[in-house]
């Protein structure tokens, strides 16, 4: 994108749509003379159609109004967690066009990981048969620690892996601009672009899975710190002498309440708990242990299953509430397989955040599973580009 100017008349058209020249002048303050000559430009880049309005006020002549051609360009969308990479390509309003996923079974050492990532890159391009020079930017959330100035992911505790350097890598392999964020923050972008943030100034998303991370928008931003580290609420302490964490401390909130802490529990206890059903269809059975498998469980009423799910949501629902009372949001967006399927674990989650947040009564905090849900943050990672596009501040 060109100018500032450009980014503003562009968000203009997007927020605003079909708009003539100008409303677009009154909105944005500029010149008449100064937006027809950035509609244009907007124009010879295709980034803008034009269109006759239907109707026009007191039978004058009709105006010609402007929409954003979104499917002139693509975005490409990377998320990397530890068990999977999936890569998207989407039009300018997030349709995906082609999706790929790719699981990783192994830990890749940094060189393979590198590789691997330029490689889905390369097969989705291929595959989807799109023009690079169509691709508008490459967005890539990333878990764990991320410096989003350098483009680097300092730390990935699942992935064992430090000083990713993904930005300068991809960008010297495709020639095309990358911005690097972590994967809960892109999934709060995401959320306000496209689900359950949209409009709203002030939220946290919280995102549990194998980690547990949150994202805190704060009057229409991503807050990250100097640090660009905001936001780990699942390395908050539970406990000094709790469980050890992939980070290296010992009792945080994700040894308590992450899925792999919920599994890692059961295999502690499986042996006290004989007459379970879940620990018969482990060791009778040979059934494997995932999350879903404790979920069968709990809804076939086994007491062990039950009071596990519910321990993990007590304890993410005081880490919420204590999250909650320090920044007051609106809303709390929740995102992660354990709060889909059902009551288990939102009750309880529900339950203490109601009793331990510290509000007077008229302040309502709105507590909603995310409408994005697996694909949020694939779509995260395309609004850090959409960003760069439509918000002259970013
Ligand atoms: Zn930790």
């Amino acid at each position: 994108m060109k100018s500032l100017n450009q980014s503003t008349v562009l968000n203009v058209i997007r927020l605003k749509e079909p708009i003539s020249r100008a409303e677009i002048a009154k909105l944005t303050k500029l010149t008449p003379p100064t937006v027809s000559s950035l509609v244009s430009e907007l124009i010879d880049q295709n980034l803008i159609t034009e269109e006759q309005a239907s109707s026009s006020k007191a039978g004058g002549r009709k105006p010609i109004m402007l929409r954003i051609n979104y499917s002139a360009y693509y975005i490409i969308g990377v998320y990397a967690a530890a068990e999977v990479i999936r890569g998207i390509i989407t039009t300018m309003d997030g349709k995906i066009m082609f999706d790929h996923r790719k699981d990783i079974h192994e830990l890749p050492s940094k060189d393979e990981f590198m590789k691997l990532i330029i490689e889905i890159i390369h097969f989705i391009l291929h595959q989807s048969k799109i023009n690079k020079d169509s691709i508008l930017g490459i967005g890539f959330a990333m878990h764990g620690l991320v410096n989003p100035d350098k483009g680097t992911a300092i730390f990935s505790p699942h992935l064992h892996l430090t000083d990713l350097p993904l930005k300068e890598t991809i960008e010297e392999e495709f020639n095309i601009p990358v911005t690097v964020e972590n994967d809960v923050r892109a999934l709060a972008i995401g959320e306000s672009w496209f689900g359950q943030g949209q409009g709203i100034p002030d939220f946290i998303c919280l995102s549990v899975g194998r980690g547990i991370g949150s994202g805190i928008f704060i009057h229409n931003e991503i807050y990250q710190s100097s640090f660009h580290t905001a936001g780990e609420i699942g390395h908050t302490i539970i406990d000094v002498n709790g469980p050890k964490c992939q980070c290296g401390n010992n009792g945080c909130l994700e040894a308590y309440a992450s899925e792999s802490a919920i599994l890692q529990r059961i295999v502690y206890e499986e042996s006290n708990n004989p007459d379970s059903l879940l620990v018969h269809w482990l060791t009778d059975d040979k059934k494997e242990l995932t999350i879903k498998l404790v979920f069968e469980a709990a809804k076939a009423g086994d007491p062990f299953a039950i009071s596990v799910l519910t321990d993990a949501g007590r304890y993410l629902g005081i880490a919420a509430a204590n999250m909650i009372t320090l920044l007051k949001p609106s809303k709390l967006i929740v995102e992660g397989t354990i709060f889909e399927e059902g009551y288990f674990i939102l009750d309880p989650f529900k339950e203490m955040i109601k009793k331990y947040t510290f509000n007077s009564s008229h302040e309502v905090i709105d507590v909603v599973c995310s409408s994005l849900g697996k694909t949020g943050m694939v779509l995260g990672a395309i609004t850090l580009v959409l960003q760069k596009i439509f918000n002259p501040n970013n």
